[in-house]
């Protein structure tokens, strides 16, 4: 059966989409974005041991040349990823879509739906395929939070599992995402973010705001372009960038100030975007 990293499972969550959720977090990315706030599920463990021995709890040990993780003993206090030079985590699980199922199911009675999330989840489809065709035979709506990168229109089973994507617009201008991701294009994104619009999954779309490393007003007017009357029906959240978690170029970066903010939101309300929000 199919496996995939599993950075995380969050077994109630209010903020992964609507109603109360289960949230799986995959590890593995396939940008670096530079204002990333969980940098640790950007790689894959390379087993170096760096993390080993600032384990307070005892809860890491190396033997032939692999680093094992004790979740008994691991008190959560983030030493491990705080230290990792590689953006990864020791606390990663290799899972099948049954035994994240098992977790999933003792939060049946308080859930509407499960998300899949990331590091970027959709580098593993068949694995989201497998646990959404679990979650709908028993009655959970499910949702894909992405950066955009996969081409959606390869997976349209995948798509007609799930009740739509979270979509995170990073950045217009190509050369303002490249800078921002590290990543080759977005050309991708843009394709996805018509795709999404035309066949009704656009379940939520998301810019990260940063003046001077994110040209969020070209965002809105671009997603306004591409999606047309789509704009009065779909949430928008301006996020705020906050620098708790970003490691690297940003990590002392101060949050913009309410009053952009509050014109970024003006500009997208002015653009028909009814359900845009600040958060
Ligand atoms: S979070 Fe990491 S460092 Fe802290 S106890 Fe758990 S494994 Fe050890
Ligand atoms: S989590 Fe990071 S520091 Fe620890 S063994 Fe893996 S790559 Fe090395």
């Amino acid at each position: 059966m199919t496996r995939a990293p599993i950075n995380k499972i969050i077994p109630l969550s209010l903020v992964d989409g609507p109603g109360n959720r289960t949230s799986i977090f995959l590890q593995g990315c396939n940008l670096a974005c530079a204002y990333c706030h969980n940098p640790e599920t950007q790689r894959l463990c390379n087993h170096c041991g760096i993390c080993v021995s600032g384990c307070p709890s005892g809860a890491l040990s190396i033997a032939r040349g692999r680093v094992y993780w004790d979740p008994a003993v691991c008190i959560s206090c983030d030493q491990c990823i705080t230290v990792c030079p590689s953006f990864a985590s020791p606390r990663v699980r290799n899972m099948t879509p049954d035994e994240v199922f098992e977790e999933v199911q003792k939060n049946i009675p308080f859930i509407r739906g499960i998300t899949v999330s990331g590091g970027e989840c959709t580098l593993y489809p068949n694995f989201i395929k497998e646990l959404f065709a679990k979650a709908r035979e028993n009655g959970l709506t499910c949702l894909i939070d992405s950066n955009g990168t996969t081409d959606f229109t390869r997976f349209p089973e995948l798509m007609e599992m799930s009740q739509g994507v979270m979509l995170d617009v990073k950045a217009w201008d190509e050369e303002v995402y490249k800078k921002l991701t590290g990543g080759p294009t977005n050309s991708v994104v843009k394709k996805n973010l018509k795709y999404l619009a035309d066949c009704n999954k656009l379940e939520e779309l998301r810019i990260v705001c940063l003046p001077g490393e994110v040209d969020a007003e070209a965002v809105i007017s671009g997603i306004a372009e591409t999606i047309g009357g789509k704009v009065s029906s779909v949430k928008l959240k301006l996020i705020k960038f906050r620098r708790y978690g970003v490691r690297g170029r940003l990590q002392n970066t101060p949050t913009p100030d309410d009053e952009y903010m509050q014109e970024l939101l003006q500009l997208a309300i002015g653009m028909g975007f009814e359900k845009a929000i600040i958060i």
